[in-house]
């Protein structure tokens, strides 16, 4: 499992034994929203080829940066 895997696996709350759950906010004008996304849920993390919610929620939202620094 390389890195960026194992932050998903340990970090991202969509991560369900290596499948996607597919629940992504999106910060509004209005605030927050979430959906759940047809292209994300219920199939294998797809973090190694590119991930939005991981990029942008995900990695902003943790606070040990030893374990973002080699991103
Ligand atoms: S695809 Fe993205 S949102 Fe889904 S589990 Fe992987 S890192 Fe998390």
């Amino acid at each position: 499992m390389n890195k960026t895997l194992n932050i998903a696996r340990g970090y991202c709350a969509n991560w369900n034994a290596g499948k996607c759950i597919g629940c992504v906010f999106t910060r509004t004008e209005k605030g927050l929203s979430f959906r759940l996304s047809k292209k994300l849920s219920g199939k294998k993390c797809s973090v190694e080829k590119g991930c939005e919610y991981f990029d942008n929620i995900v990695i902003p939202g943790i606070q040990d940066k030893r374990v973002t620094r080699k991103l």
